[in-house]
């Protein structure tokens, strides 16, 4: 049975641009603790920083930069983020415990050694995020995950593919059995249309996985595709935008 009170909530790097964003992120986060929830929270990079690693290592290197150095550049780009939120959350007077790789101990996120594109290991990551993330969950602290990184049986920072957080966050939301796995977007929910191309697309209310499926593999940027294969059928995903009074609407993908 899932847990109802438990939830995971990623927010995507458009979420992450301005200090008043990562700010009311954090509002979100509180709000719903009060009400009573367990909470890990999954942060991708700020907007638009792994794009400028990324380009930046390339440029400078003239592209002679091993896949392996590459990921343990791109993988700072999260792991900062999760310093921003975890700090911010401790200024508002919150437990929080923020997670990183080079801390072991705490670490859940295990895959093999595909640098660019590392498959996550499900069941060593379980395991460790019963062992691991779960007691902090339970001892009242909101546990911050840098998304997109995982670290491999070697111990090297692997990442998990561009757009990866989305990942992270339904293989920790299945390893948890967690009711709900929130995504949250700049733009709530998902819409009919491309709101560049119409001018007011309507808001979907649900979407089955199949549908979601053919959506993101078209390119609509919803949710990375290769995150609904660990999806159960008893967890509920929803995305739902920053302009949302809180975390409880947006769309529901079965
Ligand atoms: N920051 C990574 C990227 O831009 C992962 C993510 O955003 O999910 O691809
Ligand atoms: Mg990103």
């Amino acid at each position: 049975m899932p847990d109802p009170t438990l939830m995971v909530v990623k927010f995507g790097g458009s979420c992450l641009e301005t200090p008043e964003n990562v700010r009311v992120a954090a509002e979100k986060i509180i709000a719903e603790q009060k009400k009573g929830r367990k909470i890990v929270v999954v942060v991708s990079a700020l907007k638009g920083v792994t794009d400028q690693l990324l380009q930046t290592a390339l440029a400078a290197s003239g592209g002679r930069i091993s896949k392996r150095q590459l990921d343990e550049i791109l993988s700072m780009g999260e792991r900062t983020s999760q310093r921003i939120f975890t700090g911010i959350l401790h200024s508002m007077g919150v437990k929080a415990e923020g997670l990183d790789p080079a801390n072991p101990n705490l670490w859940p996120i295990y895959t093999n050694s595909e640098h660019g594109n590392a498959e996550v290991d499900l069941e060593q990551t379980c395991k460790a995020v019963r062992e691991k993330v779960l007691p902090l969950l339970e001892k009242g602290f909101i546990v911050v995950v840098p998304g997109f990184i995982g670290l491999s049986r070697g111990g090297a920072i692997t990442t998990l593919g561009r757009g990866g957080s989305d990942i992270t966050a339904v293989v920790l939301g299945r390893c948890l059995d967690a009711g709900e796995v929130v995504f949250v977007k700049d733009v709530g929910g998902v819409l009919s249309a491309d709101p560049k191309l119409v001018s007011s697309p309507s808001r979907v209310e649900a979407l089955d996985v199949e549908e979601m499926f053919s959506l993101s593999s078209a390119g609509a940027k919803v949710l990375h595709p290769k995150s609904l294969k660990y999806k159960t059928s008893s967890m509920t995903l929803r995305v739902v935008g920053m302009d949302e009074p809180d975390l409880s609407g947006g769309t529901i993908i079965k």
